[in-house]
């Protein structure tokens, strides 16, 4: 079967490869869609350790060909997701606790394990989660990662029906962010970014307040227009949005961080004790995230921007995505010769 392997020149070959038999537990996807993610990049440019040899893609779907002994939570024909969070120890305290994407022994799909582009790709069959009818699989690809990512997210956040969150960042995660956040959550959306090309896709998506960031001051305009965000979540990858997030909510409200800049953002603390805010981090979903994450976009609240691709295309992708040139989620589609 085809594999797009990482190789030490930190490019991504397309090999034939035989994978190994199930163990217990285990069950064979034969995929139909993986997404490519900035994720992606970072593994095979050695961003995160040298990853030579490793087959990609943690926003995989698949159909269940075969299952291992032990297997009951999926049949053959049921399709299932190859998400990065692969498999947790099962134990821990986080692993029990609703945690289980912060489990210290965590395997993640196209990194730690052999991922999902390739034709074929071994799970954990009680971590894979099963994909609802009625949603596609290049659309349900995108729900793997950026989807849950984003939805989990606005849950952090802790946004009520009516209440206003500030979205900094529409790119691919900002887009889903503010669905979620609207159509899911019923929020009030304000949208923030520096390219207005972004803010006029979020204004069509249902944003009810824009603003560019780069002409003015996001937060004094969110203070003055609504009395401050009830919550924001930071998808951009600019240590000035994560500041500007801080000064736009209101006393009280939370700030969810799921961009990466590598820098450190400046928290005033009198501002965080006098008026009771709170910054946290979030990472991808679980499990159970995932399944409504995937219930929703089955249900069409929800719609991811993808356009698919055959593998060979895989090093080309790479490309556009370092250039900037990605709208949307590019989805490797194992049907498309
Ligand atoms: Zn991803
Ligand atoms: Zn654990």
């Amino acid at each position: 079967m085809k594999a797009a392997v990482v190789n030490s020149h930190h490019h991504v070959d397309v090999v034939d490869k035989k994978l190994r038999p199930l163990e217990h537990g285990e069950a064979l996807l034969s995929m139909e869609c993986c997404g490519v993610c900035h994720t992606d990049l970072h593994v095979k440019n050695g961003d995160f350790g040298d990853k030579t040899g490793v087959i990609l893609g943690h926003e995989g779907i698949g159909v269940v060909k075969q299952i291992g002994p032990g297997v009951s939570s999926l049949k053959v024909g049921d399709r299932a997701s190859v998400a990065w969070f692969f498999e947790g120890c099962g134990h821990c305290e986080y692993c029990t606790s609703g945690n289980e994407t912060l489990c210290r022994n965590v395997k993640n799909a196209g990194y730690t394990v052999d991922g999902g582009m390739a034709e074929e790709c071994i799970v954990v069959a009680d971590y894979a989660v099963k994909v609802p009818d009625g949603l596609d699989s290049a659309a349900a690809s995108s729900v793997t990662c950026a989807g849950v990512t984003t939805y989990k997210a606005v849950k952090v956040s802790d946004i009520k029906p009516g209440q206003w969150i500030a979205i900094y960042g529409l790119g691919g995660l900002g887009n889903l962010a503010l669905q979620y956040a609207k159509n899911v959550f019923n929020a009030k959306v304000i949208a923030v970014d520096v390219n207005d090309n972004q803010l006029a896709f979020a204004k069509e998506m249902g944003a009810d307040l824009v603003i560019n960031s780069r002409t003015e001051d996001a937060a004094k305009f969110i203070q003055e227009k609504t009395g401050g965000a009830h919550a924001a979540v930071v998808t951009a990858v600019a240590k000035a949005a994560f500041n500007s997030a801080v000064d736009a909510v209101r006393a009280g409200a939370r700030v969810v961080a799921v961009g990466l800049p590598p820098e450190s953002m400046s928290l005033d603390i009198p501002r965080l004790v006098l008026d009771g805010i709170q910054v946290v981090g979030s990472l991808v979903g679980t499990r159970k995230d995932l399944t409504e994450a995937f219930q929703f976009a089955a249900e069409g609240k929800v719609v991811p921007k993808v356009t698919r691709r055959p593998i060979e295309d895989i090093n080309t992708i790479f490309e556009e995505m370092e250039q900037g040139k990605i709208q949307g989620r590019m989805v490797i589609d194992f049907g498309q010769k």
